[in-house]
């Protein structure tokens, strides 16, 4: 009973502590951080899928700088960057053809070498037309390199509701800004930021509608135009409890605790519609305003670079190599399609875990057997990631896929072993049980044969010496009669006790049948044995035993002890010589050990 309790304290001291090193283990090796890696992968795979199903909106055309176009401006004007009168004639060529709008992914910053006045030639269209729209970004750089300028007034957004957690928030904080020519900066309102935010391995998974500099808010570039184009107030914005941006129409976008909104992809290069750009300005030097209208008329033109070479390539949950310009293009139709993904919070999750977490458990202890539980956790897990595919691809919602997963696999494994330890605990109690005499807890006598086969056994193929030790209460008929079988059982109990008490832990007691009592002693010789047939012997006749009636009185026991090869080398052979000593012993008085018997 006591034994059975320390075990159990054990077994939970056990579990307790394999958490608690779990735990540390967690800490230690970031692993929630690389559960979080897993899962934006997760993110990225169901992306790849969806992605497939999705249409961009043919309103918006991407006018490429791709291989071709960098070639063909090099060549026709010498240089890239094209001096910016190129600029000038492009805009003001596909303005003729009635855009929405012209967004330049693009940075007109000050050049240190000057085409002649080319930038005012730019500067004078872009600010004539209020439909073009261009960036500048925010950098780091400290003060002393540059000193960080106060954006123009016209430029701020003025937030309203909960939008504290965005000052805190790590990158869309910025300290500096990359100066753009004077001239834009204070003729149009026009500008938008076109930072990204990258993921820890380097893919661009969101977008940031909203930065805070100098503890104000301004737009992003893709931002700005989707509310321009929309018809939206971009001025005063709103910010809810749950983090979403609530525009004036009541359309929301939601943000993460960083700010920053999960785009919702289009798939590959083919997503969008593109015109190179060396075909624009041929189109434009030859008057070809049919071709141009049919191309740009009501469309909003993002212009960008997408050829490698000029570097602008990120990183995509569906593309290795996408240009800058087409992650602006899904911003502004993930906003039109109001399709940004939102990710599930904590307790949703947590829902979510405990439900996928209840039914493996469920079909483990159900299943007949291990192959059938396999199958049926695997299939839950497959089904519930198709699940959250589909819920992704029609409500927009990310959810959480490797934290259920990980716990119905650790339920898996949990279970099992459980299982495990609880049927080794049975066997290991059914096989004890087998093996062991009721009244006195030694080995029984099958046990015992057993051990003196395997002893013979061993004995003849090492050629080691083993030793038995049989042991007969002396006068126990009488001992019986006179206080009765219940102190008897009493006596018996506690001479198998000392016995216990004067043997080595390798020694193996047994109750070879009614009183009579053995022990084996592997690898012993008679002298040996001989002594610790002595110890029992005198240990019993110095032991006061306890009746059943609360009494206290005196036995004493015959030992006979036989060993190995020494005085017989078979099972039979042996517990013959030990029983002869035995007899020997009861002859000569009781109370005493014989260990030799002489042959005549
Ligand atoms: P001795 O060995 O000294 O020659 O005399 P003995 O009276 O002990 O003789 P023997 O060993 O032949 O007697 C065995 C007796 O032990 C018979 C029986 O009454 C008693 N006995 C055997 N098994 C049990 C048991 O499980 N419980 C009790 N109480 N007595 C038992
Ligand atoms: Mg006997
Ligand atoms: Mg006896």
């Amino acid at each position: 009973m006591k034994e059975k309790f320390l075990k159990n304290i054990l077994f939970t001291v056990i579990v307790i502590a394999a958490v608690a090193v779990f735990a540390v283990l967690f800490k230690l090796f970031n692993i929630w951080g690389f559960l979080l890696e897993i899962e934006n992968k997760t993110f990225d795979f169901r992306q790849q899928i969806i992605s497939q199903y999705k249409k961009s909106n043919k309103d918006i055309v991407i006018l490429a700088v791709d291989d071709s176009s960098y070639e063909y401006i090099v060549s026709t004007y010498g240089a890239w960057p094209a001096p910016r009168d190129f600029w000038a004639h492009i805009s003001e060529g596909i303005e003729k053809a009635n855009p929405k709008a012209i967004a330049y992914d693009l940075l007109f910053v000050q050049n240190f070498k000057v085409f002649g006045n080319s930038d005012k030639i730019l500067t004078d269209v872009i600010n004539k037309n209020s439909n073009i729209y261009v960036s500048m970004t925010f950098d780091s750089r400290p003060k002393e390199v540059r000193k960080p300028i106060d954006l123009p007034k016209s430029l701020e957004t003025k937030l309203a509701g909960n939008y504290e957690f965005l000052k805190k928030a790590p990158l869309i904080n910025k300290i500096n800004v990359m100066g753009i020519l004077p001239d834009l900066l204070n003729g149009t309102d026009n500008i938008g930021f076109i930072n990204v935010a990258r993921d820890k391995d380097g893919i661009l998974r969101t977008s940031i509608p909203l930065f805070v500099y100098k503890d104000k808010f301004y737009k992003h570039l893709d931002f700005l135009l989707a509310l321009d184009i929309l018809g939206l107030d971009s001025k005063n914005l709103t910010i809810d409890k749950n983090k979403a941006i609530i525009l004036s129409d009541g359309r929301k976008i939601p943000l993460n605790k960083d700010g920053r909104c999960y785009l919702n992809w289009y798939g590959d290069e083919e997503s969008f519609e593109y015109i190179p750009l060396w075909k624009v300005d041929k189109a434009i030097k030859e008057n070809n305003f049919e071709y141009l209208t049919s191309i740009f008329k009501d469309k909003i033109i993002f212009v960008g670079v997408t050829t490698t070479s000029l570097n602008d390539i990120k990183s995509t949950p569906t593309s290795r190599m996408f240009a800058g310009v087409e992650t602006h293009a899904t911003f502004l139709n993930n906003i039109f399609d109001n399709n940004l993904i939102k990710k599930t919070g904590i307790i949703f999750d947590i829902i979510a875990t405990i439900i996928l977490t209840l039914l493996t458990g469920y079909i483990v202890v159900k299943s007949k057997n291990v192959p059938y539980a396999i199958l049926g956790v695997f299939i839950l897990i497959v089904l519930y990631a198709v699940l959250t595919i589909i819920i992704m691809h029609f409500f927009n919602l990310w959810v959480a896929l490797i934290l259920p997963l990980v716990c119905s696999i650790g339920t898996v494994t949990g279970c099992y072993a459980i299982k495990y330890i609880v049927t080794s605990r049975d066997y290991e109690h059914t096989y004890k049980l087998a093996v062991t005499d009721g009244l006195t807890d030694m080995y029984n006598h099958r046990y015992f044969q057993e051990q003196m086969k395997l002893n013979i056994d061993n004995s003849k193929r090492y050629n080691t010496p083993f030793s038995l030790i049989m042991v007969d209460i002396d006068f126990f008929k009488k001992f019986n009669d006179k206080y009765g079988h219940q102190s008897g059982d009493a006596v018996l109990r506690q001479v198998a006790q000392t016995i216990k008490k004067n043997i080595r832990s390798t020694d193996i007691p047994c109750r070879y049948g009614g009183e009579e009592m053995s022990v084996i002693l592997s690898n012993t010789k008679k002298e040996e044995a001989s002594i610790v047939a002595q110890k029992i012997c005198e240990a019993v006749r110095n032991k006061e035993f306890e009746l059943a009636t609360g009494d206290w009185t005196h036995v004493t026991i015959s030992l006979g002890v036989a060993s190995a090869p020494i005085d017989a080398d078979s099972v039979q052979g042996l517990i013959e010589y030990a029983d002869k000593c035995l007899y020997v012993a009861k002859e000569n008085g009781r109370n005493q050990v014989i260990s030799t018997i002489s042959n005549n």
